[in-house]
């Protein structure tokens, strides 16, 4: 890190990659950026972790994308990994022009045989405008983005019972809790400087819960760590709730005032006794009793959850059991208390806030509801459009295979690396008439595209993004894109017009104003307000800088209740057997995010951490035979990959876990398709395994 004198000039934004949203200072010497610090945003107080710090620099490599690609008439087949310093054997450099009028020329008119995935890494105008060019342009809802892999069953259990799908309160608010539940999340990897904030709760006497399959790094600081059987998750919360229930130790006050289904929950509960669970999910019966207690004792407690919870096909069941965990003792709507599941990607609250999914139009306002179709047509200035649900994520990939959709538009997701049982996401891809590409790298999805469109990286963007902790903020560019690459939200006006929509958008922030008219959590909060300050919404006024806290009195649910919604067991989907008899869990790891296109070419990131790998138990390494460094074939239902194996005393000795950033050993090559029915999420924490000792190179 340098000195003032080492830069010619500085820009405030957010950073890049996950849901925190630290706010940062980019410092650009000679057009580049030459390094980042942290500045005194509401989520960070000037704190950085090593992706925010160290990981800007891939905006410059020399893979960035600088013109619009076609694909050659002759060329390699769909799919073929096209060598990023090589690509003109696969496509040829074409005006812009040109490019938009052939992404166009095989979208426009197509109805229902075009979807759209847009992305969580664009702003909220970007997210706005994506789900209305597929909406207001072809007719029905199949718009869909990373919130289907990640929170999607959280936010469907909120919206179902707590009445809205972000959080109750802001993560910083742990700073005025006394007890802490953390479940199924690695803060310490996933969201480092949201973590600083649970250490100095514990530093300052709170008692902090820490659940999870895996001893992930936050147990360091935790009065109880329970370290429970993967895909046993309502058990155990059911195990606690029904101890809570037995020792009368819920808040009666609370559930009669804010509350609906108590009664049916409390019956339900009955038949969980931690004594019968505690084989079920491998935690003692005096232990789940224990964590009961100290968190019904609690003055102000808070429950945090990311997708260990989520990822499951009973992930809104997890949820569920969370929020009821929360109502019986009345922790919601004070300082100190909430349910906050942490938001994955830097702008995935946004791009759903923004309607970039296919049941919810913004503000989570139901496509199915006449009048709610017709007030976003009326300011859209067009007919109306399908009242039916669109299609998901993974259901979009289905209905390719089955010859539904025959043209996509996707927007800076990379399905080729993400979706589970990825070699039927890829073969979907491949499937495609038309596929339009638009990202600042040739992506492992971009291997199919027939066109790819230069996008912008964040640190180029102008526009709002919204952090798991419901604060909007302002980015700015620092740099511009380069070569002929253009910010997201132009490329997507300029492919309207040419898909016959009249959009006449110079600016962002005239696509904020409109957002703002049919967005109610945007009341108070003006573009003009967001380039001085950042905004929590809800805001009362053009001066309250918003809600750390909501629901205090009452929730956005018929007659102001909340409401139990009581949870069953349903096993995971893919259980060990003889031929398969460990289980798999993927997720991330703290120097790389997501599918890797953005951290393996950050300089740093890489060099900390260049190669793909799985953790296990050293007990379970010895019984393969293998060293540490060593690799190892791990085989599911779907496929197979071999990756080299560390020790990790922290993975239950059952267990595998597998980081999917890393392309040349795909974890979702391995993951199971099953889905959670509700949130349509998939089960990417649970899948048998077979683990053999692997030749060794
Ligand atoms: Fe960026 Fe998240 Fe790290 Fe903050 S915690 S610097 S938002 S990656």
């Amino acid at each position: 890190v340098g000195d003032s004198k080492d830069y010619d000039s500085e820009v405030e934004s957010v950073c890049a990659f996950c849901g925190v949203g630290c706010q940062i200072s980019i410092k650009v010497k000679d057009g580049k950026v030459k390094y980042v610090e942290g500045i005194n945003g509401p989520a960070n107080e000037g704190r950085l972790c090593v992706k925010g710090r160290f990981g800007y620099d891939y905006i410059h490599h020399q893979h960035r994308l600088t013109k619009p690609l076609i694909r050659r008439e002759v060329a390699p087949e769909k799919g073929l990994n096209v060598n990023p310093d090589n690509w003109q054997e696969f496509f040829r450099e074409a005006s812009w022009d040109e490019a938009l009028d052939f992404a166009a020329g095989g979208l426009k008119g197509r109805g229902r045989e075009v979807a759209g995935f847009g992305s969580a890494k664009c702003t909220n105008e970007e997210a706005y405008l994506f789900q209305k060019f597929i909406r207001q342009g072809f007719g029905h809802n199949n718009v869909d983005h990373c919130t289907r892999l990640c929170h999607a069953s959280s936010v469907a259990a909120l919206i179902e019972n707590v009445g809205s799908g972000a959080v109750t309160a802001t993560f910083n608010e742990i700073e005025n809790a006394d007890v802490a539940i953390a479940i199924g999340c690695n803060p310490i990897e996933n969201h480092p400087v949201a973590a600083t904030y649970f250490k100095q709760f514990t530093k300052r006497g709170g008692k902090l819960i820490v659940m999870d399959p895996r001893g992930v790094g936050l147990r360091r600081f935790a009065t109880h760590m329970l370290q429970f059987r993967p895909g046993a998750d309502v058990s155990m919360l059911n195990a606690i709730m029904h101890t809570i229930v037995e020792e009368g130790l819920y808040d009666q006050q609370y559930i009669d005032a804010y509350t609906e289904n108590w009664e049916a929950e409390k019956a339900h509960l009955a038949d969980f006794a931690p004594e019968k669970m505690e084989d079920i999910c491998g935690i003692p019966a005096e232990t789940l009793r224990q964590v009961a207690r100290d968190f019904a004792a609690a003055k102000s407690g808070m429950i945090f959850w990311g997708m260990g919870v989520s990822q499951h096909i009973h992930g809104t069941d997890n949820s569920r059991c969370l929020i009821s965990l929360a109502l019986m003792c009345g922790q919601v709507g004070r300082p100190g208390t909430g349910l906050h599941p942490l938001r994955g990607q830097n702008n995935v609250q946004g791009a759903s806030d923004a309607g970039l999914i296919p049941m919810f139009l913004p503000d989570y306002q139901t496509v199915t509801d006449d009048g709610v179709r017709s007030a976003f047509t009326d300011v859209w200035g067009t007919g109306d459009f399908s009242n039916e649900k669109g299609l998901t994520v993974t259901e979009i990939m289905d209905a390719v295979h089955d010859d539904q959709i025959k043209a996509m538009y996707i927007l800076g997701e990379n399905p080729a690396m993400s979706d589970p049982d990825v070699e039927h996401a890829r073969d979907a891809l491949a499937k495609l008439d038309h596929l339009v590409v638009q990202d600042i790298f040739i992506t492992e999805t971009a291997n199919y595209a027939d066109v790819i469109l230069p996008a912008s990286a964040l640190y180029e963007k102008s526009g709002t993004v919204s952090n798991t902790n419901r604060q909007v903020q302002m980015l700015r560019p620092a740099v511009p894109p380069p070569g002929e690459a253009k910010e997201d939200w132009l490329i997507e006006v300029e492919l309207a017009k040419r898909c016959g929509l009249n959009w006449t958008y110079t600016h962002p922030s005239e696509v904020f104003a409109e957002m703002a008219i049919n967005m109610r959590s945007l009341d108070n909060i003006t573009w003009e307000r967001l380039e001085n300050t950042a905004v929590t919404y809800p805001s009362l006024s053009p001066e309250d800088p918003g809600q750390a806290v909501v629901f205090g009195d009452g929730f956005p649910r018929p007659e102001g209740r909340a409401r139990f919604t009581p949870a069953s067991v349903i096993a995971p989907d893919d259980p060990p057997d003889a031929e398969y008899p460990m289980v798999l869990t993927t997720g991330r790891q703290l120097e790389h995010w997501h599918t890797g296109s953005m951290t393996r070419r950050a300089t740093v990131l890489d060099a900390v951490e260049p190669e793909a790998n799985c953790s296990m138990h050293p007990s379970t390494l010895r019984k393969l035979g293998v060293e540490p460094g060593d690799h190892v074939r791990l085989t599911t239902k779907r496929g197979s990959i071999e990756i080299m194996a560390r020790a990790d005393r922290a993975i239950a000795p059952d267990m595998v876990f597998l980081p999917f950033a890393y392309v040349e050993a795909a974890a979702n090559i391995l993951t199971n398709p099953a889905v959670d029915p509700y949130g349509k999420i998939p089960e990417f924490k649970f899948s048998a395994v077979k683990v053999e000792a692997a030749e060794q190179g």
